[in-house]
C-alpha cells in the first residue's frame, strides 16, 4: 500500500488561526478556523493552535503527517522559528512556535512571515503558479508585500522579511504606527481608507457612506466605501480614487525595482479590483518607461482566505 501524505498549514492571523489539511500536490482537503484571542495569554493561544491542528488533521483518516508549516503575522523570525509580535499578537514575543509545534507533533516545522506565506501559495498552485518572479501585494488591514524569486523568497539582511508596505510615498502623508508618516500603507491600505472616509463624513453629513453605516461613522470600513462609491456616492468616491491613486504609484515603484513577471493582488480592498486596476495600469504606464512593464501581468489572486496556509504548507512539501 501507497503511504499517503499531507501536510498541515497554519495562517496565524492577529484575530483569527486558521488551520488546513493540504496534499502533496497543493490541493486543500479541510479546513477549521477559530478566534486567537491573544489577549488570553500565549498557553491558551497555543492550545488552541494545537487542538485545531489535531481536528483538521483528524479528517485525513489514515494517512501520515508529513509536517506542518505556519505563516503567521510578522514580525517573525524564520530561521529561529521565533514569533516575535506585540503589534498585532499582543504578547506573543520571543514564542518558539517551531519548537513547541515539533515538541507536541514529532514532525518537522516551518515558519514564514504571513505574506511571504501567502506569496508561496499563489506561487506553488495560485495565480502565479511556477512564474520564476513574482511579487505579491495583500492589501487588507494593513499592506504587505513578497517577492518570490525563482520558488524562494527573497529575504533581508539576517533573514529579515522586506516591509515594502512601509516605503514612504509621501513625508507630510499621515502618521503610520511604524512611526513614519505617509508609507504606502498609511495611504493605500483598508485601514487607510476607512480612515479617511471616517474623517470626510465630519465635512460630509449627507453621505451615503453615513448612511450605509447606519449613522455611526466608526462602522465604516472598506467594504462600505467600496459599495459607496460603487453607487455613486462623490466622497465615496474620492477616497477610493485618493487611495487608488497611492496604491498605483506604490506599485509602478514595486515594478521600477524588482519588475515581476506576475504582480498579484490580494487582501479584502482587492475584493473589488475594479476600483483599483485602472489607475494601477494608468501610473504604469506613466512611471515605469524604462522597465518592460507592458509586460508585467497584473493578476487578482486566485487562492483568496486561503493562500496562507497553502504558502505554509508549501515549505514543508518542498523539502520532502
Ligand atoms: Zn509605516
Amino acid at each position: 500500500m501507497v503511504e499517503v501524505n499531507f501536510v498541515i498549514g497554519i495562517d496565524l492571523g492577529g484575530t483569527n488561526v486558521r488551520v488546513g489539511l493540504v496534499d502533496t500536490h497543493g490541493g486543500l482537503m479541510a479546513t477549521n478556523q477559530c478566534p486567537i484571542r491573544a489577549e488570553e495569554g500565549v498557553e491558551a493561544g497555543l492550545g488552541r493552535i494545537f487542538d485545531l491542528v489535531e481536528k483538521t488533521f483528524a479528517a485525513s483518516g489514515t494517512a501520515r503527517l508529513a509536517g506542518i508549516g505556519v505563516g503567521a503575522t510578522g514580525p517573525v523570525d524564520p530561521r529561529r522559528g521565533f514569533i516575535n509580535n506585540p503589534y498585532t499578537l499582543p504578547g506573543w514575543e520571543r514564542v518558539p512556535v517551531v519548537a513547541r509545534l515539533q515538541e507536541r507533533f514529532q514532525v518537522p516545522v516551518r515558519l514564514e512571515n504571513d505574506a511571504d506565506a501567502a506569496a508561496l501559495g499563489e506561487y506553488w498552485v495560485g495565480a502565479g503558479k511556477g512564474v520564476s518572479r513574482l511579487y505579491a501585494v495583500t492589501v487588507g488591514t494593513g499592506l504587505g508585500t513578497a517577492f518570490v524569486l525563482e520558488g524562494e523568497i527573497l529575504r533581508g539582511l539576517d533573514g529579515a522579511h522586506p516591509e515594502g508596505g512601509h516605503h514612504v510615498l509621501d513625508p507630510s502623508g499621515p502618521p503610520c504606527y511604524c512611526g513614519a508618516r505617509g508609507c504606502w500603507e498609511s495611504l493605500a491600505s483598508g485601514s487607510a481608507i476607512a480612515r479617511q472616509a471616517q474623517l470626510g463624513v465630519e465635512k460630509h453629513p449627507d453621505s451615503l457612506l453615513l448612511s450605509l453605516a447606519s449613522g455611526d461613522a466608526g462602522r465604516i470600513d472598506t467594504q462600505i466605501v467600496a459599495q459607496a462609491a460603487l453607487r455613486g456616492d462623490s466622497l465615496a468616491k474620492s477616497v477610493v480614487e485618493a487611495a487608488a491613486e497611492y496604491l498605483a504609484l506604490g506599485i509602478a515603484n514595486v515594478v521600477s525595482f524588482f519588475t515581476p513577471e506576475v504582480l498579484v493582488l490580494s487582501g479584502g480592498v482587492m475584493n473589488t479590483p475594479q476600483l483599483f486596476l485602472p489607475a494601477i495600469q494608468a501610473a504604469l504606464q506613466k512611471h515605469t518607461v524604462v522597465v518592460p512593464a507592458a509586460r508585467v501581468r497584473v493578476l487578482p489572486a486566485a487562492l483568496g482566505d486561503f493562500a496562507g496556509l497553502i504558502g505554509a504548507a508549501y515549505t514543508v512539501v518542498k523539502t520532502l
